[in-house]
């Protein structure tokens, strides 16, 4: 067998592989389209009879081999990048529901897909179940209908911070023969591979850890390849059927375990349209080249920051999965033992009107619409990224609405710490 490369090496040589004389670094394909000699090999190419470039709305090698990288990362068979998180929760969705089809997911999930989930799925005629992640499978099991075509969660929730069981979450998905989808982008490859779990899709917004400069915004989904959907193939037509709108393809059958990326480009990117820019593809193969540098230096600054802040008396709570007095402390170590996440979740004593005081006083912290980037960060989700939900809403989301979301940069923390100390008092 090859041997296979650490994590710390894909972040570095993944992805783009030069061939003699060629860049060393991965060059910005800068081009929308791709010349050919002959008119009949264009059409071979929209056929999908061969492989090639064409459009950059549908592959960009720029793209493709950072796309390529994070695929190696997950320890993945296929992957594409998207214009952001959304759009690759979006389509991971809409590669295998259509209008009737119905998904469960963990109510504990970042405000925008749940928003995407249960309000714009919904007019597409896509239902979704919420469902509390630390409810006993009995009762999960209970939100199964025979519709559901697939199961999504978040490996730790923004800005919950709730770890999510990925083991018993894929014993509920493959129990009902439907894939779980998990949103990786807090726990990066670098500290958690669903995979290995259980998973079968995994998403990220690249904006996040990935990019972690706040350069970029992106997205990017990942194929186990493990989902057998020939299988269960009633319940998956449109991977395990012809494609009529690409002369009779039947993906499962043509591209095997690429068949889900493949149909997601050939089908959702031709028609919607969601591509990362291949500027933005270069920008993130930056950031990924650091990823293993950044992503343990931001846990340990958090660790050390929610140690802090535990100890305050005007912290009336705190939610890092770091920390030993935490609920999700057993699950973060069984599925994260190097470390979460840079994100803390805390609320002071003074309720909301405090945090607002606090986060106006903060000097090296800035007040952003961000999380997981390089610099120290604040927001106040039932102020900004949540405002769309209801106090209901916000609590089934794991929301308190005095919630302050601390994202730990990768400054010296004794800075991160002072600045804390000097906005509290
Ligand atoms: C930010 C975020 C998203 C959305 O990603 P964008 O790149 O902002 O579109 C999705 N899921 C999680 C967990 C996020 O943190």
């Amino acid at each position: 067998m090859d041997h296979q490369q650490s994590p710390e090496t894909i972040c570095i040589q993944g992805g783009w592989q030069p061939k003699n004389g060629e860049p060393r670094i991965l060059p910005i394909y800068q081009s929308t389209t791709f010349k050919y000699e002959t008119s009949e090999q264009m059409g071979r190419l929209f056929d999908l009879e061969e492989n090639g470039y064409f459009y950059t709305r549908l592959a960009n090698p720029t793209n493709d081999a950072v796309a390529d990288k994070i695929c190696k990362l997950e320890g993945g068979v296929a992957a594409m990048l998207t214009s952001s998180g959304q759009a690759a929760n979006m389509y991971a969705i809409l590669n295998i529901c259509s209008a009737g089809d119905h998904v469960v997911s963990a109510a504990t999930i970042y405000g925008g897909t749940s928003n995407l989930f249960t309000v714009t799925l919904k007019r597409f005629g896509i239902q979704c179940t919420l469902v509390d992640p630390d409810a006993p499978e009995e009762e999960l099991k209970k939100a199964f209908q025979p519709n559901t075509k697939a199961v999504f969660g978040e490996t730790i929730a923004n800005p919950a911070l709730v770890v999510l069981d990925i083991e018993k979450f894929a014993r509920l998905a493959h129990s009902h023969q439907v894939p779980l989808i998990i949103d990786n982008t807090f726990a990066t490859p670098i500290n958690c591979r669903p995979f290995q779990w259980g998973a079968d899709i995994v998403t990220h917004s690249t904006t996040k850890y990935m990019d972690g400069h706040a350069m970029t915004v992106g997205g990017c989904i990942v194929d186990s390849g493990n989902f057998d959907w020939e299988q269960y193939a009633d319940k998956f037509p449109g991977l395990t059927t012809p494609d009529d709108s690409y002369h009779g393809i039947t993906y499962t059958k043509k591209f095997g375990k690429a068949a889900y990326i493949t149909k997601a480009t050939a089908q959702l990117m031709r028609d919607m349209g969601s591509i990362q820019a291949p500027q933005n593809a270069f920008l993130l193969n930056i950031g990924l080249e650091t990823l293993h540098l950044r992503v343990p230096r931001h846990c340990e600054n958090a660790l050390a920051v929610a140690q802090y802040l535990e100890s305050r008396d005007d912290v009336g709570w705190i939610h890092y999965p770091g920390l030993k007095s935490d609920k999700y402390y057993g699950l973060a170590q069984k599925y994260m033992p190097k470390g979460t996440c840079g994100v803390i979740s805390f609320g002071l004593t003074g309720g909301r009107k405090a945090a607002a005081a606090f986060m106006d006083k903060l000097k090296l912290a800035a007040i952003v619409t961000h999380v997981a980037d390089a610099r120290t960060c604040v927001l106040h989700p039932a102020s900004h990224t949540h405002r769309q939900l209801n106090d209901e809403q916000l609590v089934e989301a794991g929301v308190d609405p005095s919630l302050i979301r601390l994202s730990v940069g990768i400054e010296n923390v004794n800075d991160i710490i002072a600045d804390l100390k000097q906005a509290l008092a």
